[in-house]
């Protein structure tokens, strides 16, 4: 073993620890372990290219590059009331003429910018390669032996990994570890009904060819209400339903209502209490019969209805992991499943499914098995307090209790709310607005949510999560001075309340 860590005996084992997936989980432990001084392999089963995961390749990242993408829409359209023109020179030829240019905008006489599609989608591509290249990087420059292939757990101590010979033809390795992780994390679900093979989901939204002008989005989760803010803000007619009452569905009712209508207002078409029957292909583009009669033409039909665990083929009836009524593999506190040598963390545990919780269970395991960091002590993870942001237009950022499950837990608590037009629409012409919420349980003062909807919504909730998680009061935010003039000094500056 590389430098052991202290108190830990080497393993007669090929590895100390062989982590099965390279995502945000996987990655985060083999990396921690390894600079520990155990000797760690990882599979990969998308090889160098899956390496980040889904959040990497699919997720976070490549959804928050397109969001930034959509909002130069709204961008270039408001910064008329701030004096900017473009005059209406004549595109050059070839720029007019780029594949899958699409008018966005709605400047009558005014050039219209216009979205290269397949730009964007190749400089996405290249931004994330060069992130699969730091992540292949970072892991070798630990010590981890990579693995390309589709692993299986054989025994509580064994791997077996389809690979791809030299030739081409199907090759298995074996390899033992004292402890396994699974970190396989989930796989998008859409459900059984005719013309289920027309639709696609997040995976194939990125790449999708030729940018669809008419999307209909199934689902009111948060990635379907990011994609439908997104597809909207880069010039598709975007039509959205969901089979609820409301989009999305744990959030502060109050906040659901205020993006969900901000969204109708931005121009999609949400429509709820909605759903499919069957899709077919048609000459006008896919045919989406509604329950009620009604239909949808769409050129792309994107289903965004849930995720479920990664645990096909991966072997966990042969070695008897218990798994849970989704699918998801059973943990303890400690992430160790049933089988006492086998852990996971992340999606595939069906807990919370951000990319930081993710992270943090991994560094919750390494801790355990290897020991901390020099002079820290072993990380445990909270669930309480979880920030979390997403990425609709406008952003939703959230920390902590909702107002209908603070008064579950506390009784008695006091909700203070201001909404507001921000400064920087007075002069852009949009009517967007923003909403910000606390609630305090009246009992102790202390702040036990806070939820905003608004420009940079993300980045304002986090910082005050940290304040939240370290239990402020209102007085502590009644006696914070505010930055001024900023949406986020309404935080500190909410002095009468809605209601108790
Ligand atoms: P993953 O990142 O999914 O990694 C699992 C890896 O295991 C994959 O690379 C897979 O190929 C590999 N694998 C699976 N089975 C095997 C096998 N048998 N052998 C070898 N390899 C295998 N989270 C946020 O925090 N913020 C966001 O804004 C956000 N946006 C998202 C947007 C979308 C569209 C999606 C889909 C997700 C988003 N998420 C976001 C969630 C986030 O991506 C996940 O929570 C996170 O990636 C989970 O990490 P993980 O390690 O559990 O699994």
């Amino acid at each position: 073993m590389r430098g052991s860590p202290p108190g830990y005996v080497m393993s007669a084992f090929d590895f100390d620890l062989f982590v099965i997936g390279g995502g945000s989980g996987g990655v985060r432990a083999a990396r921690m372990a390894a600079q520990r001084g155990a000797r760690v392999a990882l599979a990969e089963m998308l090889g160098p290219d899956g390496l980040g995961g889904t959040c990497v390749n699919v997720g976070c990242i490549p959804k928050k590059l397109y969001s930034y993408a959509a909002h130069y829409a709204a961008a270039f359209e408001e910064s008329h009331g701030y004096g900017w023109e473009f005059p209406a020179l004549p595109l050059p030829a070839a720029q007019g003429a780029l594949p899958g240019a699409v008018a966005c905008g709605s400047a009558d006489q005014r050039v219209k910018p216009v979205l290269d599609w397949a730009r964007l989608k190749a400089n996405r591509a290249h931004e994330i390669a060069r992130l699969n290249g730091v992540y292949d990087n970072l892991l070798r420059g630990s010590g981890v032996t990579v693995l390309n292939g589709f692993a299986r757990i054989e025994g509580p101590n064994t791997v077996g990994l389809a690979t791809l010979n030299a030739d081409g033809s199907p090759g298995h390795q074996t390899f033992t570890a004292a402890h396994l992780l699974i970190a396989t994390g989930g796989t998008p679900h859409v459900p059984h009904f005719t013309g289920r093979e027309f639709v696609i989901t997040s995976d194939a939204v990125f790449d999708l060819e030729p940018f669809p002008r008419r999307l209909l989005i199934v689902g009111g989760g948060y990635i379907a209400c990011e994609f439908a803010s997104i597809f909207n803000g880069l010039g598709a007619a975007v039509t959205q339903l969901y089979r609820g009452e409301q989009v999305l569905r744990g959030f502060d009712d109050e906040i659901r209502h205020f993006a969900a209508a901000e969204m109708v207002k931005s121009g999609i078409d949400l429509r709820l209490n909605a759903d499919v029957v069957c899709v077919h292909q048609t000459g006008e583009g896919l045919r989406v019969d509604l329950e009620g009669g009604s239909q949808v033409l769409a050129d792309a039909v994107l289903y965004a209805t849930g995720r479920v665990p990664n645990v096909q083929g991966l072997g966990l009836d042969t070695v008897g992991v218990a798994l849970g009524a989704k699918g998801e593999v059973r943990v303890d506190e400690h992430y160790r499943t049933n089988v006492p040598s086998i852990y996971a963390v992340g999606d595939v545990t069906g807990r919370v499914q951000l990319t930081p919780v993710a992270l943090g269970e991994a560094m919750v395991v390494v801790d355990a098995l290897f020991g901390p960091a020099a002079g820290k002590v072993p990380r445990s993870m909270g669930y309480d307090f979880i920030p979390t942001a997403v990425f609709t237009h406008p952003n939703i950022g959230t920390v902590g209790l909702t107002e209908a499950q603070a008064r579950e837990r506390h009784g008695d608590i006091t909700v203070f709310r201001s909404e507001f037009k921000a400064l920087r629409h007075t002069l852009s012409g949009s009517s967007e607005r923003t909403l910000m919420k606390l609630i305090v349980d009246t009992a102790s003062d202390r702040v036990v949510g806070l939820h905003m909807v608004g420009a940079e919504a993300g980045e304002i909730v986090q910082g005050f999560a940290v304040a939240l998680k370290a239990g402020a009061t209102k007085a502590v935010f009644d006696a914070t001075i505010g930055i001024h003039p900023t949406a986020a000094e309404e935080f500190v500056t909410m002095r009468e309340p809605v209601r108790r």
